[in-house]
């Protein structure tokens, strides 16, 4: 790895030069720690053949470390004054830099296609940006992203865990993830006021026989009133109780279990369920209805 990784006095300067104040509003804190960097980059499992996908550059701090790992860097950021000033911090040929709202980037964006995600992501659009490049880009093979520790925690939860929930189970349908360690406050700057995770996934097969935006309609609901049983909390998903209750006997599941015990396969499960049960339809919160769809 390049050597040439920016410390406080570094990450002062650039920032002074080039005017920026960092803002919350876009979670805008800089790593200042190379050793962090270098914690980052190891834990990423990089391969030298990978191409590396990071959402929110900033001022270059990771991205210098990932430019010497991998082939390929594309840097995502949405602020236009760092975007430009990228190419001065780190002048490696294989840096993309697109100036972008990494919620709102296709796949098709990329050239060459990203093997790995690797990021210190802005905290407030930490889990709709890993699930949205996740459902974007099929060729990531998986990554490591920082995030606010609670995130993190969230994140890697499987069933039975008190904050296992919406983004457990939706990451669970793309990756495999685990806990890659916790970061303190001092190695950024501004110092933010909450600990940091990182969180490290691969990707995996999702559950075999159902539909994503299917599972995702039967998670929300289960999730939405996390308190009640199954048979409760997805009767508006199912259009009544009762029909609920059909549906998660068809699946093998029980009425009376609730979301948070569910591995993504079970949800899966009773997506495929409802889907069989409404001949040439779909169930949705939406157009749930007790009769036979039209087509
Ligand atoms: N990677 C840098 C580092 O570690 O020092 C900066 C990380 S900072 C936590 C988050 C970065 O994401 C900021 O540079 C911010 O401007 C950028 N950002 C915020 N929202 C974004 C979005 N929706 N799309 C792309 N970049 C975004």
């Amino acid at each position: 790895m390049a050597e040439t990784l920016l410390g406080p006095a570094e990450i002062r300067e650039l920032a002074a030069r080039l005017g920026v104040a960092p803002t919350k509003k876009l979670g805008q804190n800089f790593l200042h720690d190379p050793n962090t960097i270098r914690r980052i980059v190891a834990a990423a499992g990089l391969r030298p053949d990978d191409v590396a996908l990071e959402v929110g550059p900033g001022l270059g701090s990771l991205t210098l470390g990932l430019a010497a790992a991998v082939r390929h860097v594309h840097a995502v950021e949405i602020d236009r004054t760092l975007a430009k000033a990228l190419p001065e911090t780190v002048t490696a040929p294989h840096l993309t830099v697109h100036l972008s709202d990494a919620l709102r980037i296709r796949g098709g964006a990329f050239d060459p296609a990203p093997t790995m995600l690797v990021a210190n992501l802005p905290y407030n659009v930490a889990v709709p940006v890993v699930l949205h490049l996740l459902a974007e880009l099929p060729t990531l093979r998986g990554g490591l992203v920082m995030v606010q520790k609670e995130v993190a925690d969230r994140l890697v939860a499987g069933p039975g865990s008190k904050v296992y929930g919406v983004p457990s189970v939706k990451l669970a349908w793309y990756a495999e993830a685990r806990s890659a360690g916790k970061v303190p406050p001092a190695v950024f700057w501004p110092v933010p006021n909450v600990d940091s995770g990182l969180v490290a996934f691969s990707e995996r097969e999702p559950p075999a026989g159902a539909d994503r935006t299917d599972v995702f309609a039967v998670v929300d609901a289960a999730f939405a009133q996390r308190r009640k049983t199954l048979r409760a909390a997805l009767a508006g998903w199912a259009g009544g109780p009762d029909r609920a209750e059909a549906v998660l006997r068809a699946a093998g599941v029980s009425p009376q279990a609730r979301g948070e015990a569910l591995t993504v396969g079970e949800f899966a499960a009773i997506a495929a369920a409802a889907r069989l049960s409404v001949p040439g339809g779909k169930l949705s919160r939406s157009d749930a209805q007790p009769e036979e769809a039209d087509s």
